[in-house]
């Protein structure tokens, strides 16, 4: 398609316009089929758990890779945030045995426990800003069937395809405490951890940060000895153990003359290598592209890593990520939540899209500048998938983890609002804003209404209403358009309807791709109404309308059609007499027409695929729709005067 002119019409200044093509990926799959409903400890124990400030973890434990039994010691140090701390309070699941807490004169303290939050009583209250020193000793056998996103907090599975047997873990959202105790809060991220783990030495361990040491520990057993010294969120420490092979490669960034290590275990099964050698291979490539884009890889100075694990997807764990299997989307993924998620955190588990919009987001990006021949397929894909998602991208009930990592709309729906922003801001604003973000909340947590900060910092502009429209409000844009092109002029009419928030319309500039002489030109349009008319004078003849949104920018459906009728800004369509009833329907779809007239009836869905077109006669009064599914449809009713109006359609 050739742009030949641009006209730009009622629009806010428009920045550079860049060509991203659109290719979306599906790889993170996550498993859904678990939408429970779980809380992280009460208000009240958080509270107590915010008296203190963690800096640094100790887990020392024992794992092996025929079952979950886990048996150890966590040393937590903290700094008292209250005047006087008497207590200690921490989780831990309820079936975990508690063999004793020492203090930091290695004295036992006295603890008790209800439910899964355990208080323990300090020698001595701790002052404000002094230190708490408590190790754990605890063993036992982590809840199957916990409250992660993917399977249960601690896991033992063998994968189908290649045979190995596993244990792993998977906190996120609420179950780091179903295998160790620790405090689950997004907003206090740990200064620094030492994870140990004594296992069988047929076995690898695989860990967060660099692995410092293998030790001889007896009786046919080694210690891998991990440490991290970047800040990391309880979620994102991980422990999994299994028999691997090691692939070492090394990433270049230009922004650092050293090279970044980068550290996969793959399962000891050839076939494993033969499947992810390639993807092994590309990590290092995309940590490249992703530092040129957003900035140099935030864990630079230890090393990024893949350990797999027979789970369907992949979590983020800072510096070491799990995962199923090797694939182009999947690894990108989770690479791309080493910026977004574990070196910027969501702060709140509402905010989640900050996290899994941008690394879908980036799937998607990492196909564009790699992979460009199918970077359009990937997006619309995305985008196919958000508009399925009844709600917002914001997520106001947390205590349903399903809801919180809904694929279509915290994943899809959140990349395809970015695509939107992208599209808005140009290239090189975009790219300001991610890069600014990442700076300004590095090491730490943001919220929606942080990010929104730096959009409208960056742009000099306030974007609040697109934030509302698109994250905190629900649904997304039909526009219904019809144009002619009479007497040297361009008529458009687009009428926009929301079908999950009638309240909420979405005013952002629409491109509508027209033949004119001859020549494909794109016209950007303003649309910040429900209804919206434009008259254009043009010395050149306009014989099609090609497309809306040509380059699917735009999460939205579109229904054009040409209207000779359709000749001066006064025509007003609102003066059908036909009324349409039930709605919702259910097999039949009735008609109050008053003045006896024949009309035509089409019937679309959320997608803009004609469904059923008929012409009803004056005796018509019901119509049969018993071969339409459930679901939301617009129907669009045109007398033979050409009055028209469409309505929305539910048939249940
Ligand atoms: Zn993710």
């Amino acid at each position: 398609m050739k742009k030949i002119f641009i006209i730009i019409l009622n629009l806010l200044v428009f920045q550079s316009f860049s060509q991203v093509l659109n290719v979306c990926s599906q790889a993170k799959i996550k498993n859904y089929s678990q939408a429970l409903k779980k809380n992280n400890a009460s208000n009240f124990q958080m509270e107590q758990m915010e008296k203190y400030d963690v800096f640094f973890h100790h887990l020392d434990l024992k794992v092996e890779r025929t079952s979950t039994y886990i048996s150890g010691s966590v040393r937590t140090m903290a700094i008292s945030r209250a005047l006087l701390l008497d207590t200690f309070v921490f989780q831990l699941y309820r079936s975990l045995n508690i063999d004793s807490i020492l203090g930091s004169g290695q004295q036992n303290l006295t603890f008790y426990r209800i439910d899964d939050v355990a208080y323990v009583i300090l020698n001595q209250p701790i002052t404000k800003g002094n230190l708490i020193d408590v190790k754990i000793y605890y063993h036992g056998t982590p809840p199957d069937g916990g409250s992660a996103a993917i399977g249960s907090g601690f896991s033992n599975k063998s994968s189908p395809k290649y045979g190995n047997q596993i244990t792993w873990s998977l906190s996120q959202p609420y179950s780091a405490y179903e295998w160790w105790p620790c405090k689950q809060s997004l907003q206090d991220k740990i200064d620094s951890a030492y994870i140990y783990i004594t296992t069988d030495t047929s076995n690898k361990a695989a860990s967060n940060g660099l692995l410092k040491a293998i030790i001889p520990a007896g009786n046919g057993k080694h210690r891998y000895e991990w440490k991290t010294n970047y800040l990391i969120d309880y979620y994102l420490i991980a422990a999994t153990v299994g028999q691997y092979n090691e692939y070492i490669n090394y990433a270049k960034p230009k922004q650092i003359s050293d090279s970044i290590l980068i550290q996969h275990y793959y399962y000891n099964k050839t076939q494993a290598y033969t499947d992810g050698i390639k993807d092994m291979k590309v990590t290092a490539t995309q940590i490249e592209l992703f530092s040129d884009l957003f900035g140099l890889y935030p864990f630079y100075k230890e090393k990024y890593g893949h350990v797999m694990a027979p789970f369907s997807g992949g979590m983020e764990h800072q510096t070491m990520t799990s995962l199923g299997y090797f694939n182009f989307e999947l690894v990108g993924h989770e690479l791309a939540h080493q910026w977004f998620g574990d070196h910027v955190t969501c702060a709140t588990w509402k905010d989640i899209w900050l996290n899994e919009g941008f690394a879908t987001y980036l799937e998607y990006l990492a196909e564009y500048y790699l992979f460009p021949a199918s970077a359009a397929a990937t997006i619309a894909n995305i985008q196919t998938s958000a508009k399925g998602g009844i709600g917002s991208v914001y997520v106001y009930d947390t205590t349903d983890v399903g809801r919180i990592f809904s694929s279509r709309l915290t994943y899809n729906k959140g990349a395809s609002v970015i695509h939107v922003l992208h599209y808005l801001l140009g290239d090189s604003m975009f790219y300001n804003v991610c890069k600014t973000y990442q700076a300004r909340f590095a090491k730490s947590t943001a919220t929606t209404e942080d990010f929104i900060k730096v959009v409208n910092d960056i742009t000099v502009k306030d974007y609040r209403f697109f934030f509302n429209q698109w994250i905190y409000n629900r649904g997304f844009p039909f526009y219904n358009v019809r144009w002619n092109y009479a007497n040297g002029k361009l008529y458009i009419k687009t009428t926009q309807t929301n079908a999950q928030d009638t309240g909420n319309l979405f005013s952002i500039p629409v491109p509508y791709e027209f033949t004119l002489s001859g020549k494909d030109t794109i016209i950007y349009l303003q649309q910040n109404k429900a209804t919206e008319y434009y008259e254009i004078a043009l010395n050149q003849t306009v014989t099609g309308l090609k497309s809306i949104d040509p380059d699917n920018w735009i999460l939205c459906e579109k229904y054009m059609s040409k209207d000779p009728l359709l000749v001066g800004l006064k025509e007003d369509t609102e003066h059908l007499s036909i009324k349409m009833f039930p709605n919702p329907a259910h097999h039949i779809l009735k008609f109050f027409n008053p003045n006896q007239i024949k009309f035509k009836l089409v019937i679309f869905n959320l997608q803009g695929e004609l469904c059923l077109s008929r012409d009803m006669n004056i005796a018509t009064t019901e119509f049969d729709i018993s071969l339409l599914k459930t679901g939301i449809y617009f129907v669009e009713l045109t007398d033979e005067s050409g009055n028209r109006k469409i309505e929305k359609l539910v048939i249940d």
